[in-house]
């Protein structure tokens, strides 16, 4: 048996999905984070549980030929990007590898898995940061959490952001500490300012800066935006977003315009898109546009369909779709989403579409008993995947295709193997890579309907 603080030597053969490398010592499993496959590495066990230990590198003895130098200086701290000391080539083998596990190990689903699609951009990609803001008892601190913690790793220049959040989040600094706005301090609930949210449009450039408070509102606000159009021209929304909750969720629900518009437009397959605050957004929007030219060869639409979107968000894969549609019909929770969707069908000429803002498995089973009956269903629910309820509805709709678009596979499994069960059969499985360098996968999924296991 091994005591905490030994060390082992270790060859690293996988990695798991959460981007730690595993490897054992004298048939004991070890995970070791920050390694590659085919490193050798002299490791500490710092925690022994029963069958398991979790290590870390002292020594590197002989480096895997996937292993790079990672080009950021607080990703030992951070628990952001977990593969960015590999190649990003190894680093889509390892997400093909997890995609393929998951759906045989959870699902059962045989169905072979396509080659994963590589993101267009592995840096710079991400469209919107959510800084949380604290003090460390001197200093403002604003960056990231750290590795399953709430303490703040300071870092403005997040190598996954545009180059011009840096700048707007140096402004808020300066802000607070000049205009002495208090900071929010999560153990006792007090202090303003929780979170710094930017989110941008990539083809416009349009920027909106939304500021998290614990209150009502942001003294000398006036003064805030002075120094952000100052700093950044492309800022043209600023927003208050109030939350008073005592949580870990970032955003409240009431938002206030600061100063510019309520919202900014991306164009995204050659629509407009608008985006408010609260509205989910795909964050790499050239990875989108890739992920929603699949869904929609997987969709096969040829003008006549009555398509089903459900969980729309702001109504991005139906509207991109729906010029080879008959009818669109989408269903999202989030009333902001739902005007953003209505929306962007009125700015983009789309007439064929309506946008319901009700929870998909009682929107389902109401569409159902008016006796819709969708030809194609686009299913992309968040990563906890699909209620039940939600699958069984759709299945007794007889779609001819569901297209199934999922950022967690574990779950994708789950909800692969149930449609399975209620007579549909997995056809095709799209990895694509939208998250580079962070132990993230999405997939698009085809499923169709199966003689073999057809429901009467
Ligand atoms: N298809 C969209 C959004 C996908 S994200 C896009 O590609 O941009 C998942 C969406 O499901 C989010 O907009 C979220 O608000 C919504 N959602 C979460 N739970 C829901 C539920 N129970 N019913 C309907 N929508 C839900």
């Amino acid at each position: 048996m091994f005591s905490k603080n030994e060390l082992v030597t270790i060859e690293i053969t996988d990695i798991t999905d959460e981007g730690s490398g595993v490897g054992k010592a004298e048939g004991f499993t070890v995970f070791v984070p920050e390694t590659a496959v085919g490193d050798r590495v002299r490791a500490r066990l710092v925690k022994l549980q029963r069958s398991f230990a979790y290590g870390i590198v002292e020594e590197l003895l002989a480096p895997s030929l996937d292993r790079i130098a990672s080009d950021c200086t607080v990703y030992r701290q951070c628990g952001g990007c977990s593969l960015r000391h590999i190649t990003y080539g190894a680093e889509l083998r390892i997400k093909q590898n997890w995609v393929e596990q998951h759906l045989r190990r959870i699902g059962n689903i045989t169905t072979p898995v396509l080659p994963i699609r590589g993101s267009p951009a592995q840096n710079g990609y991400r469209n919107k940061t959510q800084c949380p803001v604290r003090s460390d008892g001197q200093a403002v601190r604003l960056g990231m959490f750290g590795k399953r913690s709430h303490r703040v790793i300071p870092c403005t220049n997040c190598r996954l952001q545009p180059a011009h959040f840096e700048p707007i989040l140096l402004a808020v600094q300066a802000f607070i500490e000049e205009c002495g706005i208090s900071v929010y301090n999560e153990e006792n609930h007090t202090g303003l300012l929780r979170h710094v949210y930017i989110r941008t449009a990539e083809a416009t450039g349009e920027t909106m800066v939304c500021l998290v408070v614990n209150g009502d509102s942001l003294p000398h606000s006036e003064v805030l935006a002075k120094r952000l159009t100052a700093c950044c021209p492309s800022v043209k929304s600023i927003v208050l977003n109030c939350n008073k909750a005592r949580t870990n969720v970032i955003l409240g629900k009431a938002c206030k315009t600061l100063w510019g518009n309520d919202s900014i437009t991306d164009i995204l397959c050659g629509l407009k898109i608008s985006l408010s605050p609260l509205s989910f957004y795909q964050v790499n929007r050239a990875g989108a546009e890739q992920l929603y030219g699949v869904a929609g060869e997987f969709a096969a639409l040829t003008g006549s369909e009555l398509l089903l979107d459900l969980y729309c968000g702001t109504g991005t894969i139906g509207l991109s779709m729906a010029a080879r549609a008959r009818e669109l019909v989408g269903v999202e929770i989030i009333a902001e989403a739902v005007e953003n969707a209505r929306q962007n069908a009125r700015e983009n000429g789309i007439t064929n579409a309506r946008f319901l803002c009700d929870d998909a498995k009682g929107a389902a089973a109401k569409l159902r008993a008016e006796g819709l009956t969708p030809d194609v269903v686009v299913l992309d629910p968040p990563r906890k995947g699909c209620e039940h309820e939600v699958l069984e509805t759709v299945a007794a709709m007889f779609p001819a295709r569901i297209v199934m678009v999922s950022c967690n596979s574990a779950t994708l499994a789950r909800d692969l193997a149930a449609l399975e069960l209620l007579g549909y059969q997995t056809v095709r499985v799209q990895p694509m890579d939208m998250f580079p360098r962070t132990a993230h996968v999405e997939c698009v999924c085809l499923l169709t309907k199966s003689r073999r296991n057809a429901i009467t």
